[in-house]
């Protein structure tokens, strides 16, 4: 349960879009969705938070410095959020980032940077908390009013614990999460509201982002977006694309200059940040060029990539994408002829060959490029919140949403077998019972849930271990358990646990969760060290504020004194070169020249 904050925005709710590499805001007003830019015009705001010796920067702020302190400047939790320290993906992400993660308390992995002179640990909830404070802060400065209500999305494939883990995030910054919504449905939104058929369409959204790739497939009918079946990997997305990138290119570097760079996060960051940019030209030509002097101990380094190489690189990562689109129809029930339309979202759908798969796989058919791909997740997530709040608009008047749980939910039986309670592609919200029997003469039993498609518990997710304890003994020979899975319409599942034979007692009985999730409390202390640190940023930007007005003036001064100084030596030079020569009237002029000038500075100095 995440507390609630107090603090009460007067504002319209918000729509955050929270990006593994970039995040972007959105409002509903006046009957219609606008992006908020920032103060700059950028209508994304890079998802990177820096640590300094000084003072903390989040978003184009801690992009920019990136080269020259990588070691604790923070991207890519989006792919941390949610997940254990022993998870094979963050072991394998740990390799690429030039930041410090470490293992914490029950495998939750911490962030580790230097700050201030200090060594500092943050969760990745932490980090993902500032990332939305700074977008709601984006939000605040365009809207001239404060506000709290948000709906902040997350890739459909996103876990149970992914999902909890988004909206602590959203507690710790002091956000009111209205609620959370995933990232095709949004882009369905957006879609549906743009195109405005009467009759029933389906549409298949495919959604490639910087670290997450999602398909859903929706039928929008008359308001109604109901999602059919979803589909993707939580990780996969253009920072893998880049990191196959830099794999041949620290090889290409071995090979001309005979040293090894993969031990150095500075110059890895530097050849990651030339390889993005080269992705990106591969997408309008050919082949590419990377130049970066003098890359590693003086040593320059140039080298070019064509568009084939790049798909040869990443062939095994595209090919996954087609067949996650593949599986997605046929859990949806749909042939693809009949889809209408197949929409692109997220930056790496611009990927040509990712494009070419998807066409030749729906036989040639025209994508839909009418969708903002870099917006249309927070366009769809403002529509939301402005539902959620109650907003009669026309448009959203008729708005229904039937999203589905993305993987399959259940318990482990004997055998390691496990048990589905609640199917994947199930419509949520949705609640479901099963009954487990324990033997009498054990007072403590273990329920151990899990999420995912396999037969055998160990190839699944663990959810969570539930050590129950203080079990009532009962008459027969066995003791039945009930265990109920209530997933709410965020995707998040709530367990509960309790006693059939003596329902009335199940409070009696203790579960116990497992340690990786926030509790209560460590959500409060984190709500507190937000705030603490946020106050340290304001000081911080006030004093080096105070110190540039100081700097100005007393620069602007100096300057006004020399000018007036000039007009002094000028003045006494004329007064002895003309001696008494001069008329009346000439010395007259002279002195209010004169006076003309001291005054001016009089009033400059205010
Ligand atoms: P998103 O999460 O939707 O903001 O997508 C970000 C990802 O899109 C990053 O990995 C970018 O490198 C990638 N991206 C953006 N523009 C292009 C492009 N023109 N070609 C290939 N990838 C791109």
């Amino acid at each position: 349960m995440v507390p609630s904050m107090g603090r009460r925005g007067a504002g319209p709710a918000i729509g955050i879009d929270l990006g593994t590499t970039s995040s972007c805001v959105a409002v509903w007003q006046h009957g219609r969705v606008e992006i908020i830019a920032d103060d700059q015009g950028n209508r994304t705001t890079p998802s990177s938070v820096a640590f300094t010796g000084t003072q903390r920067f989040i978003g184009n702020e801690a992009q920019n410095q990136v080269v020259m302190n990588p070691t604790n400047t923070v991207f890519d939790v989006k792919r941390l959020i949610g997940r254990r320290f022993s998870d094979p993906s963050v072991q394998n992400d740990m390799r690429s980032w030039p930041f410090k993660v470490i293992d914490g308390q029950g495998d939750r992995p911490l962030i580790v940077v230097q700050y201030k002179g200090d060594e500092q640990q943050f969760t990745a909830e932490e980090i993902t908390s500032m990332i939305l404070v700074k977008m709601r802060e984006i939000a605040e400065s365009y809207l001239g009013c404060a506000t709290d209500d948000v709906v902040i999305t997350v890739p459909a494939y996103f876990s149970d614990h992914q999902r909890e883990a988004t909206k602590n995030a959203g507690a710790i910054a002091g956000l009111n999460i209205v609620g959370l919504i995933n990232e095709p449905t949004a882009a369905a939104i957006a879609y549906g509201l743009h195109k405005r058929s009467n009759s029933e369409t389906n549409v298949l959204i495919f959604d490639l982002g910087g670290g997450t790739f999602d398909v859903s497939v929706l039928t929008i009918s008359q308001g109604v977006f109901e999602v059919k079946a979803t589909a993707g990997d939580a990780h996969l997305g253009g920072e893998d694309f880049d990191n196959r990138m830099v794999s041949h290119f620290v090889d290409e570097f071995k090979r001309q200059h005979r040293k090894d760079i993969s031990g150095n996060p500075r110059k890895l960051r530097k050849l990651k940040i030339a390889c993005e940019k080269a992705k990106r030209t591969l997408s309008s030509t050919n082949r590419a060029t990377i130049e970066i002097d003098s890359l590693f101990e003086d040593s320059d380094f140039s080298s070019t990539i064509t568009r084939n190489l790049f798909e040869e690189l990443n062939d095994d990562l595209f090919t996954k994408c087609a067949d996650t689109v593949k599986k997605c129809l046929r859990d949806a029930k749909m042939d693809k002829s009949s889809i209408h339309d197949v929409v692109l979202i997220g930056g790496s759908t611009r990927i040509p060959r990712v494009q070419q798969l998807l066409q030749e796989l729906f036989d040639g058919k025209e994508l839909c490029k009418s969708i903002n791909p870099d917006e249309a997740v927070a366009y769809g997530a403002a529509a939301k919140a402005a539902m959620l709040r109650g907003d009669d608009h026309e448009n959203l008047h008729d708005m229904l949403l039937l999203d589905v749980a993305p993987l399959s939910l259940g318990l482990e039986a004997g055998g390691g077998n496990m048990v589905v309670v609640i199917p994947r592609n199930t419509v949520v919200p949705t609640k479901k019972e099963r009954v487990l029997s324990t033997p009498v003469h054990k007072p403590r039993a273990c329920i151990k849930v899990y999420e995912g498609e396999r037969c055998t518990t160990r190839d699944n997710n663990l959810l969570g271990r539930f050590e129950l304890c203080g079990i009532p003994s009962a008459r027969d020979s066995s003791l039945e358990i009930n265990v109920c899975f209530d997933i709410d319409a965020d995707g998040i599942l709530d367990l509960s646990i309790y006693d059939k034979t003596m329902g009335k007692e199940k409070n009696r009985i203790t579960v116990t969760r497992d340690m990786t999730r926030l509790s209560k409390e460590e959500i409060e202390e984190m709500v507190w060290r937000a705030k603490k640190y946020k106050e340290e940023d304001e000081e911080h930007k006030r004093k080096i504020e105070a110190k540039n007005e100081l700097e100005k003036y007393a620069l602007k001064m100096k300057s006004s004194v020399k000018k007036v100084e000039g007009v002094i030596e000028q003045t006494i030079s004329w007064l002895e070169a003309t001696n008494q020569e001069a008329e009346a009237k000439e010395f007259e002029a002279k002195m209010k020249e004169l006076k003309g000038i001291c005054y001016s500075l009089v009033v400059e100095m205010q």
